[in-house]
C-alpha cells in the first residue's frame, strides 16, 4: 500500500466513525424523548380529571364474531352502539376518544377463528390502547345466562391498581339496576398486563328481557351510569408525586 492509498483509508475510517458517533447521538436523543413522553403520559394517567384525557373503548366482539346471541339481538352491536353512546359523552367532557373498531371494520374477525387467533385479535386490541398512549382501556361487553333471572353488570379488572376505576364503574352499574354486585377480578387479555387502567364491562344481561331492553332501547341511560363511574375516578386521582403512586413501569 502507498502512501496516499494509506491516508484515504483512513480518511474513510474516520468518516465512518464520525457516521457512527452522529448515529449513536440520534438513537440516544429518540431514546431520550421516548421515555420523556412516556413520563408524561404517566403523570398524565393519574392527574384529576377526564378533561385531556385519552380512553381506548374496545366495542367486544364484531366481524365475523357476533358474541353472545339472544331473541335475536347480536351483544357485537349492542357493545358497538353503547360505546357510541360513551364515546359522544366523554367527548362532550373533554376526553379524546378511541375506537378499536368502527362498525364490522378495524380489529375483527373476518371468519370463525381458532383460539389462537382470538387470542391475536386482543392481543392487537390491547396493542392498539398502548399505541395510542390511552390514559384508560374500556371493554364493553354485554353477559349472557342459561339462567334468564341474572340480571345487572359487572366489572372485571386484572392487575390491582384498575380495581378503584372497576370499583367506580360498578358502583353506577348498581345503582342503574338497583343491584349489589361486585367486582372481579379475572385475567381476560384485553385487561390483563396493561399500562393503564383498565376494565371489562359486562354492561348488563341479553339474556335478561330488561337488561336486554335497557342495552338495545335505553343505551344513553348505561352509558351515562358508565360515565359516572369514570368521572368519578378521574376526579378522585392525586398527582403521581402527591399520591406516591404506584404504577406499572413498562
Ligand atoms: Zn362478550
Amino acid at each position: 500500500m502507498n502512501w496516499t492509498k494509506s491516508v484515504r483509508v483512513v480518511t474513510v475510517l474516520k468518516r465512518i466513525g464520525l457516521l457512527a458517533v452522529l448515529f449513536l447521538l440520534m438513537a440516544g436523543l429518540l431514546r431520550a424523548s421516548d421515555h420523556f413522553a412516556d413520563k408524561r403520559w404517566k403523570e398524565e394517567m393519574f392527574s384529576p380529571g377526564l378533561r385531556g384525557k385519552t380512553v381506548v373503548i374496545d366495542p367486544g366482539h364484531g366481524g365475523a364474531d357476533p358474541g353472545a346471541v339472544a331473541a335475536g339481538a347480536k351483544e357485537s352491536h349492542i357493545n358497538m352502539d353503547l360505546a357510541l353512546a360513551l364515546k359522544k359523552l366523554l367527548e362532550n367532557s373533554g376526553a379524546t376518544v378511541k375506537l378499536t373498531r368502527q362498525g364490522d371494520r378495524g380489529l375483527v374477525p373476518e371468519k370463525r377463528m381458532s383460539y389462537f387467533e382470538q387470542w391475536l385479535i386482543l392481543e392487537k386490541r390491547r396493542g392498539f390502547a398502548h399505541d395510542q398512549r390511552s390514559h384508560m382501556l374500556i371493554s364493553i361487553h354485554a353477559n349472557s345466562n342459561k339462567d334468564p333471572r341474572a340480571s345487572g353488570g359487572i366489572v372485571f379488572y386484572s392487575d390491582e391498581f384498575s380495581g378503584p376505576l372497576a370499583e367506580s364503574i360498578q358502583k353506577h352499574l348498581n345503582l342503574l339496576y338497583k343491584k349489589e354486585r361486585q367486582v372481579e377480578q379475572n385475567r381476560f387479555t384485553i385487561i390483563n398486563g396493561n399500562s393503564m387502567p383498565s376494565v371489562l364491562i359486562e354492561a348488563g344481561f341479553i339474556s335478561n328481557k330488561q337488561d336486554r331492553e335497557m342495552l338495545i332501547f335505553q343505551q344513553e341511560r348505561v352509558a351515562r351510569a358508565i360515565l359516572a363511574g369514570l368521572r368519578d375516578y378521574a376526579d378522585s386521582l392525586k398527582p403521581v408525586g402527591e399520591a406516591g403512586r404506584q404504577y406499572r413501569d413498562n
